[in-house]
């Protein structure tokens, strides 16, 4: 198969910063021609190892032949009508297959199509079904781009420049992140002082929260944090919103992080890996709950569009088909053996973290580990240029994370791992 496409004149940096808005950053200075598996090829020629998989949504790897054919399939007979309008089987057959993946049913789904659609539609099931207004989130979070999303999103200055006045009642409170000194202990006495200064539990509708940050820099919840969570939401009445955006499809080696917790959230969100690399998202949850909007509450135009559904029925064959998360467990054995070894040659990694295949590396200065984002940026760009494409997090820059599909056969993933030893050896040397 030829590694090149034709593409069109527009195809250029200098088109690109003509013609679109200078708001949407650009990560990796390239254009892509086509991508299959964990590889993309450039408009010139140029292979990479894909280990972004468009930030999480590439679990099953680019353009799957099974999510290719059912989206081909679905193409041939119905490509919309607006579910509100006039219902289709494969949003009915994805709600009940959702239905069955998450903890403590009855459970209900909602289907939209981007991740913040789902968050904001969490927020809106929870403050119905509570009659409260308050929401909480952590330091470190992303929840997306839109009003809600982004007055919950506390992870960079970046996201939020000059979009204010954010959404009211939404309370933030810190994330534990042992590594730089938030101990569960203390997370648990801030969220405390949230109720007693702030706003009393009575008051809060949900508690948000990533079992791992995404954004903020893949830092896990500890077991502890999360059980004492879900007792205090129970205690008081609050709905815990579980956000599985980044870390669900069995990117942790299990298809939700939550079930390294033994708990049950109240809601699920989902999106990014649900679509195989088509726009889809959910919010899935105990029925009580999702059904506290009355009918014309929810939708949307695009919301569960029927080729999206069809590509994420195509995405849970595969997961079952291929054994995904088996796979998922092997790339995280890899994964951290290579990573740990690789902190043990570099004082300069200060910490490897993350639940299974959700796995970073923190870069920091030895003297005095503050972060060091120049010598990350230098990581990613030394890795593009040797065939790896690699993605920071955190809020100072200075995390390398890690998300290849999980479909990620062992000789490219060892390749890529190989690229990231290089790149660091180089640049710390
Ligand atoms: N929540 C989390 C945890 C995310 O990682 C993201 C996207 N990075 C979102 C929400 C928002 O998703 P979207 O960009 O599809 O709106």
């Amino acid at each position: 198969m030829s590694t090149t496409k034709t593409v069109s004149e527009f195809a250029t940096a200098a088109l690109r910063a003509q013609h679109v808005a200078r708001g949407v950053a650009e990560t990796h200075p390239f254009f892509v021609a086509r991508a299959e598996g964990t590889r993309v090829w450039d408009t010139e020629g140029r292979e990479y190892l894909d280990f972004i998989g468009g930030i999480g949504v590439l679990n099953t790897g680019h353009r799957h032949p099974r999510v290719v054919e059912a989206v081909k399939r679905q193409l041939d007979t119905l490509m919309h009508t607006c579910f509100q309008v006039a219902s289709y089987d494969g949003y009915v057959e994805l709600a009940a297959r959702l239905n069955a993946l998450v903890a403590g049913g009855p459970n209900k789904t909602l289907l939209l199509s981007t991740g913040v659609e789902a968050t904001e539609n969490a927020v809106k099931i929870a403050r119905a079904f509570t009659s409260r207004p308050g929401v909480i989130a952590f330091n470190g979070a992303f929840h997306g781009r839109t009003l809600m999303g982004l007055s919950l999103t506390a992870s960079s200055t970046g996201y939020k420049q000059n979009f204010g006045p954010f959404a009211s009642e939404v309370y933030h409170t810190p994330f534990p992140y042992e590594y730089r000194g938030v101990s569960s202990a203390e997370a648990l006495k801030a969220l405390q002082y949230v109720f007693d200064a702030r706003v009393m539990p009575s008051q809060v509708a949900c508690i948000i929260i990533e079992p791992q940050l995404g954004e903020g820099g893949f830092v896990p919840a500890p077991v502890q944090f999360m059980r004492e969570l879900r007792r205090v939401c129970t205690a008081h009445g609050i709905v815990l919103i579980i956000d599985e955006i980044q870390t669900g499809f069995g990117r942790t080696g299990k298809m939700w992080a939550y079930e390294h917790y033994g708990i049950e959230p109240d809601l699920v969100t989902m999106a990014k890996s649900l679509g195989g690399g088509l726009p889809l998202s959910a919010v899935v949850g105990k029925a009580a709950i999702m059904d506290a909007p009355t009918p014309g509450g929810l939708g949307g135009t695009y919301a569960g569009n029927p080729v999206a559904c069809a590509a994420a029925l195509a995405v849970l064959d595969v997961f079952e088909n291929e054994h995904v998360l088996a796979q998922a467990e092997r790339q995280a054995a890899t994964t951290a053996a290579a990573l740990q070894a690789l902190a043990r040659q570099h004082p300069q990694i200060g910490d490897v973290r993350g639940l299974g295949a959700m796995m970073a590396i923190e870069i920091v200065k030895p003297a005095d580990l503050s972060p060091d984002m120049a010598s990350a940026g230098k990581i990613v760009d030394l890795a593009r240029l040797r065939g790896l494409l690699l993605l920071k997090s955190g809020t100072a820059k200075n995390v390398i994370r890690l998300l290849p599909p999980l479909t990620t056969p062992p000789d490219e993933l060892t390749r890529g791992l190989d690229i990231l030893a290089g790149a660091c050896r180089e640049v710390f040397a």
